[in-house]
């Protein structure tokens, strides 16, 4: 039975008597002195938005309603079917056969750091190849955990021969090398043909970022010989911020398995979430955290979409939109930020600040008169580019047209600075 003092506690409620009524009723009862903020007494607003940016996209209704589903619990024999199906359907999106794959609770930034936490010990030596911010947010997740950390360095837009990658491993003789494959930050995509035979005849793994690139530029992990590989779920595959696909060769797993040292996150030791994925052989799955169950939902739901697409239908649609994209850009004087087109991340287009432009009145009157979101640059490429995303579900030429039309009204209407 309810006790006195809450069944009194909700009459008041019910007839709705102020709360500080209720409160000096029941003084003696309740010492709160912080009232309920007024702003948890009015509804949630959320404004419609262009998700045009490098992220997150927007989210269509079949993904949006396989998230508001009734939640089930996370230990439940149903929920553990779903991971499993996430499972498949990370292998096909990754086109690899490892077993060891799985999706974190969190976004991309979890993967990074589970990556680089399971497979490095402390004092190793990593290699980062540094061309945008993601190669410095892993280079510091490296040396966090107590990690040798040594970079390729490239400015924004810049990519490293195979040349170079194979003199930088001989050189520092890493467990892990880290690569970006859709480098978000600057708009490149990164050449990974033949990275992976190099990496493993130093002895050394391939880890790579595909958070912007999945589904929207080719990737075969297997047959690339990538050893780790993870991305996020809110760019082409258009699920919820929240959840991030990631996936270990068995050599990845021969290394992570067989360490000296605990990983520094309990959280995020894949000793634990192999089990949580059924991934471990053993007959039962043991509580470790509480997954994110809507995201998960909403996950097996993007992924579905991408395998009833098909990836290669994903690759060459991408695109064929972004071409469209890079044309109606070239035709409004502007320039792109990376000059080969191969080179081109289709679905992230960078663009150089056209010139005596301030690309943040730019930005501000675009999400004013167009309600969408375009970003600048990000950590090294701040001040060098505009950044527009078509990802998914907003990758269509009419998305592609509306953006044209609204960066043309914004080159007609900022006010061009003096210089
Ligand atoms: N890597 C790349 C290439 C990204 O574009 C992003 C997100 N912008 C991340 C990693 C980090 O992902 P998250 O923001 O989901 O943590």
């Amino acid at each position: 039975m309810m006790p006195r003092s809450v069944l009194s506690r909700c009459a008041l409620l019910a007839q709705q008597v102020p709360l500080e009524c209720a409160l000096s009723s029941t003084r003696g009862m309740s010492s709160i002195t912080i009232p309920p903020p007024a702003c948890m007494l009015r509804p949630l607003e959320t404004p419609f938005r262009y998700l045009f940016g490098p992220g997150p996209s927007n989210v269509p209704p079949r993904i949006l309603a396989a998230g508001g589903r009734p939640i089930i619990g996370h230990m439940h024999s149903e929920m553990f079917g779903i991971m499993d199906d996430i499972k498949k359907g990370i292998q096909y999106a990754f086109q690899t056969n490892n077993n060891m794959t799985l999706a974190m609770s969190g976004s991309g930034h979890t993967a990074m750091e589970c990556a680089v936490f399971n497979i490095v010990e402390p004092g190793e030596n990593v290699l980062v190849a540094v061309n945008g911010i993601w190669g410095e947010r892993v280079a510091e997740i490296a040396e966090r955990m107590g990690a040798k950390v040594h970079s390729l360095n490239k400015a924004p837009g810049g990519h490293f021969t195979n040349a170079e990658i194979e003199q930088a491993l001989s050189k520092h003789k890493p467990v892990l090398f880290f690569l970006t494959h859709g480098e978000s930050s600057s708009g490149l995509v990164h050449p990974v043909d033949g990275v992976g035979d190099l990496c493993h005849k130093y002895n050394c793994l391939l880890l790579v970022d595909s958070v912007a690139s999945l589904g929207a530029a080719p990737l075969l992990m297997d047959q690339q010989k990538i050893d780790i590989l993870y991305t996020g779920s809110q760019k082409a595959l258009n699920a919820p911020p929240g959840t991030a696909p990631i996936s270990f060769s068995e050599r990845a797993c021969h290394k992570m398995f067989n360490r000296k040292t605990k990983p520094v996150s309990y959280l995020l030791d894949m000793t634990h979430l192999s089990n949580y994925w059924g991934n471990d052989g053993k007959p039962n799955r043991i509580y470790h955290h509480t997954g994110p169950v809507s995201g998960f939902f909403a996950l097996r739901e993007s992924l579905a979409i991408l395998a009833e697409t098909g990836l290669e239908n994903s690759w060459r649609h991408h695109k064929e939109v972004a071409q469209y994209f890079w044309k109606g850009l070239e035709d409004l004087g502007l320039k792109l930020f990376i000059k080969d087109e191969d080179l081109r991340l289709p679905s992230v287009t960078t663009i150089a600040i056209p010139e005596g432009y301030n690309w943040k009145e730019m930005l501000t009157y675009i999400m004013k008169h167009h309600q969408m979101e375009f970003t600048g640059g990000l950590g090294p490429s701040v001040g060098m580019v505009m950044r527009i995303g078509l990802m998914g579900y907003n990758c269509n030429k009419a998305n592609a047209a509306m953006a044209l039309a609204a960066l043309e009204d914004a080159l007609k209407n900022c006010r061009k600075t003096k210089s």
